[in-house]
């Protein structure tokens, strides 16, 4: 019997034994030109026969092949895994074994294949020799290993972008993939969402679940684009931007829905910021100019229909530049936050206060019954700031000065009630700060002078408007003029003179105080130069030194610069500063102070009584002489309480080593209670009217002339 090829489980050829037999004339040609590679191979592992397409899947010819050997072309692999396969043939434990491998090709390159392999045995079951079907599956080994290393790709990229990026099914809805990203962003495990895909939306913060829930149904019909809050197991909240698109086969269907999940809490909170920076104070939290003009029409609608009354109170701090100049920025800002923090205590719920710039707050006070309750606000407001503020270490005493206006008396337009208030504002601030003002219809004409008092103001030093007056100061003990008050006048065309407490305070708040202050200084010097030049005995000229000025940089080397320009001596010179400018920055205060007392010139504090500085405060400060002022004077014979603070300051002063000097005096009475009580000196009308320099040096002549006591009681010093 003819030997079979076993070739699965049929057999398909008998022969004889030889290769030539081996292959009948019918089934060599289909072996000869089949279009699988196809081989013999003898039990000794050598080629019996190959066929024309396997030689030509290696590059030889059929001759060439059948020399080699598979030995030869069948790679690394034939060594170690063709004598398993041979052997399981032999033993008949496999029929047939197939494997995929790679053959080396006559140029060196290597080929895949699949290959296999039966063992062909006699009629009485005795090998006799294998024949091996090959095919070429280099094709779709390299599809493979295309698709392997795209989706190897996918996986380094989704499994390492923090985006949450995810697939699913578009019909059954079966979630096939979900990066590590979701786990990372919410905690979740990532294998139980995959179980149990609807668990995603309890995730979802529970305001915007419907929302996700409903823009998932649209699917996959309409992709969806929103943006949703998820919320942590530990309860934070964080914002998540997420995009579902579908994903169509080669007909245009739908089968996938790819989606890509990411975090933008960042930018969200960036967007909420930029609102609450848009409507907000950065620096105190308090409403901003926008939300105020918010609030203030949601106010007035509401007034207007229960017929309340609501009242706009602006207000400014006084004097808080010179804080903001001597302490500088950071106390600043820690003081107006405080401010803010007292305002906001003074307030009721619902009603608003609004920080507008700088040291401006305005506030909107609603279910009003009339103005009263409005002063009794007011009033609220000025006590809260009676108390010093402590700010990095020091005690600032700050006031106040507020203006009214009230809806709907004044007026029912939001504009015009803030300007009506502003208005009123520095009304209050002109009638001596730390007070409030309701704005009247008259103050509008105010308002008006006040702005062209200040455009001819910025000219007057250029065009030399300015002069300064002089006031006399004598000596309580010998009755001889001990020097003059230089007091600043403003030569207004068409206005005459101006009084410095129409314009003084303008010009601390424009800061024209410094170069006027400068000019006050020289012009000073210039007269006492003068005075000596023809032959008049020296005056001492006291000057005076406002807040603004005393807080400019460098005052101390602008005074010595200007007393060298013009060779003064220092000893015909006297500051007089109030005492707040003193309260502010006490360190700064002192190192200045005693600066100039190093030059030699002479310190006193100016309208003593008026602030809130007690005498061992000053003992800090090397001052030599203290102006009790005028207010205390003017009464003193008729106010007991006026008559005992006057008493005692001066006693107290004198303990601290200190000169103390009278202001204001217009009366006999009133120079002899200061003098039985042992004040020093005293400067009034009762001596003297500031004047010109001119008729101040015709003054001194008369009553050097005139013998002593007088009526004035002042001989020339
Ligand atoms: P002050 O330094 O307290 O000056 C005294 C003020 O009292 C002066 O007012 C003076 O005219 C006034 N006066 C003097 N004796 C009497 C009196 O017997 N009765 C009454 N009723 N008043 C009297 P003035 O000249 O209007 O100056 C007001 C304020 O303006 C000054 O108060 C001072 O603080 C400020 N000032 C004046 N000149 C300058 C200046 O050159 N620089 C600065 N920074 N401030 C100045
Ligand atoms: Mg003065
Ligand atoms: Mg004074």
């Amino acid at each position: 019997m003819a030997p079979c090829v076993q070739q699965g489980e049929g057999t398909v050829m008998s022969g004889a034994v030889s290769v030539a037999d081996m292959v009948h004339d019918d089934f060599r040609s289909g072996f000869e030109h089949a279009g699988v590679g196809m081989a013999f191979t003898g039990l000794d592992d050598q080629y019996l026969r190959v066929n024309h397409k396997f030689a030509d899947m290696l590059g030889y010819t059929v001759d060439e092949l059948r020399r080699l050997g598979p030995a030869d072309v069948g790679g690394k692999e034939h060594a170690t895994g063709w004598p398993q396969r041979k052997r399981a043939l032999l033993t008949g434990a496999s029929r047939e074994v197939t494997s995929e491998k790679q053959y080396v090709r006559s140029d060196g390159t290597t080929l895949w294949v699949s290959v296999v392999t039966s063992l062909i045995a006699d009629d009485s079951g005795k090998p006799q020799h294998f024949i091996s079907v090959i095919q070429d599956i280099s094709a779709r080994r390299a599809a493979e290993s295309a698709l392997r290393e795209s989706e190897e790709k996918f996986r380094q990229l989704a499994d390492n972008i923090p985006e949450i990026f995810w697939i699913t099914d578009a019909r059954q809805r079966k979630l096939h993939y979900l990066s590590p990203g979701f786990e990372t962003l919410t905690g979740k495990c990532l294998a139980d969402v995959l179980r149990r895909p609807r668990s995603w939306l309890q995730v979802v913060h529970p305001e915007d679940r419907e929302r996700v829930r409903l823009a998932r149904k649209g699917l996959p019909q309409n992709e969806y684009n929103i943006e949703y809050r998820i919320v942590l197991a530990d309860g934070a909240v964080r914002w998540v931007h997420d995009q579902a698109f579908p994903v169509r086969d080669a007909n245009g269907d739908v089968y996938r829905i790819a989606g890509i999940g990411a975090d933008v809490t960042h930018r969200k909170e960036a967007e909420e910021k930029l609102v609450y920076l848009a409507h907000y104070d950065g620096l105190t939290g308090l409403p901003n100019r926008v939300l105020f003009f918010d609030r203030l029409q949601q106010t007035l609608a509401q007034a207007g229909r229960r017929s309340t009354v609501a009242a706009v109170m602006f207000l400014d701090l006084d004097r808080f530049k010179v804080v903001n100049d001597t302490l500088g920025h950071a106390v600043g800002d820690d003081l107006l936050r405080q401010v803010a923090q007292r305002l906001s205590a003074c307030t009721r719920m619902g009603d608003t206060v609004a920080r507008f710039s700088g040291d401006e707050f305005v506030l909107i006070v609603n279910d009003l019954h009339g103005s009263e309750d409005a002063r009794h606000i007011a009033q609220k407001v000025l006590l809260a700031f009676a108390d010093p503020f402590r700010v990095g270490g020091h005690e600032i005493f700050v006031s106040t000065s507020i203006g009214i206006s009230m809806f709907p008396s004044d007026s029912d337009d939001e504009q015009a009630l803030l300007k009506n208030a502003d208005t009123a504002m520095y009304r209050a601030k002109e009638s001596g700060r730390n007070n409030f003002q309701f704005y009247t219809r008259e103050m509008n004409a105010r308002a008006m002078y006040r702005l062209n008092l200040e455009n001819s103001l910025r000219h007057a030093l250029d065009r030399g408007e300015f002069h300064l007056h002089y006031q006399p100061k004598a000596c309580l003990h010998t009755g001889q003029v001990t020097g003059v008050e230089a007091l600043l006048r403003w030569e207004r065309p068409d206005h005459g003179l101006v009084p410095p407490a129409e314009f003084v305070p303008l010009l601390e708040d424009t800061g024209l105080i410094v170069p006027v202050g400068e000019w006050v200084l020289g012009e000073a010097c210039r007269q006492i130069a003068e005075w000596r030049r023809s032959g008049h005995d020296p005056v001492a000229i006291a000057i005076n030194i406002s807040a603004r000025q005393f807080a400019s940089r460098n005052l101390g080397e602008l005074i010595k610069r200007v007393l060298d320009e013009h060779s003064a001596d220092p000893r015909d010179i006297e500051f007089e500063l109030t005492e707040s400018l003193l309260m502010v920055n006490t360190e700064e205060a002192v190192r200045t102070l005693t600066y100039l007392k190093s030059l030699g010139l002479r310190l006193s504090i100016d309208d003593f009584g008026t602030g809130y500085s007690s005498l061992s405060y000053l003992k800090r400060f090397p001052i030599d002489a203290l102006k009790i002022d005028r207010s205390f004077i003017d009464e003193i014979i008729t106010n007991v309480d006026d008559a005992t603070i006057t008493r005692a300051v001066i006693g107290m002063a004198h303990n601290l080593g200190l000169k103390v000097v009278a202001e204001g005096v217009e009366t006999e009475a009133q120079l002899s209670f200061l003098s039985a009580n042992g004040c020093d000196e005293a400067q009034g009308y009762y001596f003297a009217r500031p004047q010109p320099a001119a008729e101040l040096t015709k003054w001194l002549g008369q009553v050097h002339r005139r013998p002593s006591p007088s009526r004035q009681g002042v001989k020339r010093a």
